[in-house]
Order: C-alpha cells, then sequence, then structure tokens
C-alpha cells in the first residue's frame, strides 16, 4: 500500500507550477534588524497595554472587522466602504491581482520593485510587463506611459519604492491614472510615514486608483500583519468578494485602534529616524559609498563587487542588511534599514568596520 500511495502525488494547478517562489530570508534575526524594512524598536506602548488585556474568551470568536475598518476610515477620512483592512499589504496584493488580473492583460510594473507583486502576478493568467528605470532609479514616468495599452490591467506603483527608496509625485501617478481609465493604479504607501506625501486622498475621485498601506513599518506592526486597501466602493465590492472576512485576526483588529491613536509615539518613532537617516547618509557620503536618495526607512547603496563580502562582514559586526543584487538593475546594491539614531550610532560602527576589511581584502 505504501508504494501504491508513493505513486499518486496530486499535482498542483499549472499556473501554480509556474509561480516565482519567494523564500526571505528570516531565520536568525537577533542581531540589529536591517535587512526587512521593519520597525526596529517596538510598537506604541499603548498596544502592549491592549494585548495585556485580552482575554481568553475573547479569542473565542471569529474576528469582526467592520467596527475597526469605520475607525481607521474615520481616521483617513475616508468612507468605511471605501476600507478593507488586510492580513498585510501582501494579502491586500494578492487579493487585487486575484479580483482583477485574467489572461490577456497585462500588469505594468516599474521595476526595480517590491518582489510580492511579481510573485502574485505569477498566479494569475496576466502577463508582468516589466518597465526598467534608469541608473538613477527615478520612477521610470515616460517609459511606462508609453508602456501603457489596451491590455494594461493593472500598474502596481510603489511610493516611495523599494528597494530604491525614490519617490514620485501625485501629478505623475494622476497622469497615469488618466492615461489608463481601463486599468488600476495601485499606490502602495507602505513607506508613507517616512516620505508624508499622499495620493489617498484622491480615492474616490480618481474611479481607478486604489492606495495600500501598511501598519508593518512606522507603526512596528510586522508580526500582526494588518494592512489596508483604499478604493471607490465600486471596485472595492469586487475585492471584498475574493477577501477572506476572517482575515485579519482579532489580536490585530483589538490592537489597531490604540496603535493610531498613539500619535505621538508614532511621531517620535518616525522624527527618531529621520534623523538618524540623515546621520547615516553623512556616514556613507564620508565614506565615498554611492546611494540613492531616501524617502523612506532605508538606503539603497552601491558595495559592487564585494556585496556578499560586505553583507557577512556587517552580519558579524551585528547587523543584518539586505543584498539586493538579484533585482534588475541592482547588481551589487545592499539596501540598508534606517533605525532610531541610538541604534544607526552602532551600524555606523559596523559600517566603516566594514569598508576598512573589504578595502584591505580587495588589496
Ligand atoms: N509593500 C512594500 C513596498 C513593501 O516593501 C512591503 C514590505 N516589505 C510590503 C508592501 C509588505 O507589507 P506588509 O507587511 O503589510 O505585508
Amino acid at each position: 500500500m505504501a508504494e501504491a500511495l508513493k505513486s499518486v502525488s496530486p499535482s498542483p494547478r499549472e499556473r501554480v507550477r509556474a509561480m516565482m517562489e519567494y523564500h526571505p530570508p528570516l531565520g536568525c534575526r537577533d542581531s540589529l534588524r536591517l535587512d526587512f524594512n521593519e520597525n526596529t524598536l517596538a510598537c506604541s506602548p499603548r498596544v502592549r497595554e491592549v494585548l495585556g488585556a485580552i482575554s481568553a474568551g475573547s479569542l473565542t470568536r471569529y474576528p469582526e472587522r467592520a467596527p475597526v475598518e469605520a475607525k481607521v476610515a474615520a481616521y483617513l477620512k475616508l468612507q468605511p466602504e471605501q476600507v478593507a483592512l488586510t492580513n498585510g499589504v501582501d494579502e491586500a496584493i494578492h487579493v487585487l491581482f486575484e479580483t482583477f488580473l485574467e489572461a490577456g492583460n497585462e500588469l505594468l510594473l516599474p521595476v526595480p520593485t517590491y518582489t510580492m507583486y511579481e510573485v502574485y502576478a505569477s498566479a494569475t493568467d496576466a502577463q508582468v510587463i516589466a518597465v526598467q528605470a534608469d541608473d538613477d532609479l527615478n520612477f521610470p514616468f515616460e517609459r511606462l506611459l508609453a508602456a501603457i495599452t489596451p491590455r494594461t490591467k493593472v500598474i502596481a506603483i510603489a511610493n516611495p519604492n523599494s528597494p530604491s527608496g525614490t519617490a514620485t509625485t501625485r501629478e505623475l501617478l494622476t497622469a497615469i491614472a488618466l492615461k489608463a481609465p481601463q486599468a488600476i493604479v495601485l499606490v502602495d504607501e507602505a513607506y508613507y510615514h517616512f516620505h508624508g506625501e499622499t495620493v489617498i486622498d484622491l480615492v474616490g475621485v480618481i474611479p481607478n486608483l486604489i492606495v495600500a498601506r501598511t501598519f508593518s513599518k512606522a507603526y512596528g506592526l510586522a508580526g500582526l500583519r494588518i494592512g489596508l486597501l483604499a478604493a471607490p466602493v465600486e471596485l472595492m465590492k469586487w475585492m471584498r468578494r475574493v477577501l477572506s472576512p476572517y482575515s485579519v485576526n482579532s489580536v490585530a483588529l483589538a490592537c489597531l485602534p490604540a496603535a493610531i491613536d498613539d500619535e505621538t509615539y508614532l511621531r517620535w518613532y518616525i522624527d527618531d529616524v529621520l534623523a538618524a537617516r540623515k546621520e547615516f547618509e553623512a556616514a556613507l557620503d564620508e565614506l565615498n559609498i554611492r546611494r540613492w536618495p531616501s524617502s523612506a526607512n532605508f538606503v539603497l547603496v552601491d558595495i559592487g563587487a564585494q556585496h556578499k563580502e560586505f553583507v557577512r562582514h556587517m552580519r558579524e559586526a551585528g547587523v543584518l542588511v539586505r543584498d539586493r543584487s538579484n533585482d534588475p538593475g541592482c547588481d551589487g546594491r545592499v539596501r540598508i534599514t534606517i533605525g532610531t539614531q541610538v541604534q544607526m550610532k552602532s551600524a555606523i560602527t559596523a559600517l566603516n568596520a566594514t569598508m576598512a576589511a573589504l578595502r584591505q581584502e580587495a588589496r
């Protein structure tokens, strides 16, 4: 019987067999975490209080998201029907693509960008059209505009973008949405808090604009998995069909209002990171390391041929950073998350030691 069972291995859908694999390097992360652009310190202490007060009885219930969605919508000055909470922006992307992308459609993707767009697109029958940025890694506006065809169904734009850290403007995003009225323009504002500019106020004004936000970055809740989609009601109603009603768990829902209410903590964290970014950029300049202008809580740097050694030396010095060499047009480039000023002081020490060691090795 065991032999007979071995020969029957049910096969997945063809699409899934062709799907891109993505295994983020999450193991052994006890060092200073400058590798995933998370908050590097903590969430608001008010969230901790809520967590402590969660009763065993409350966990027996299925999560009810609507009241929290209404609160978040009010906070964003949107209607409750225009906001859907999701299990991180990753689920938001997945749901949006599952709702809108089918055979014959094209997904336009300025690259390099966030990996999960391509991963989730590869589970659909749509074709990915990558639009490469120039060496300055600025938003390839003209090229993107020229790539729009009647088959374009979704245009996914992270603003600010990752791994580059560069940002584009409201004017250019609006121009793209107007040029492709048959397509969804997804503006992923995962790093909004470090940039300060948004198009979320245009949701419901521009009929094909959808905005995504996350609570994983500035808010420090990556482990709770909370993101959101803000979309015109007409589009949201289709995405709600695809979205699981329970995908945001009740612990996350309980914590979210406290996180949003503690604006003082959020402001402190953002300001500290922005000050740390300035200091870290100065340290990079001092070492003559090429960097790209960042509107986010990370900086992309050009290490060149020694990128692997750089990541290894930094790890040995207690700092985790992310090699982005496999991203299109990013050979030799490494992305470094910006933490607090205190943390970045030790990152600068590690950076100086690493560069000294690399220069020694290069001799
Ligand atoms: N969008 C971008 C641009 C990101 O960089 C990330 C995080 N790496 C995400 C979305 C995912 O966010 P979440 O944790 O909410 O799934």
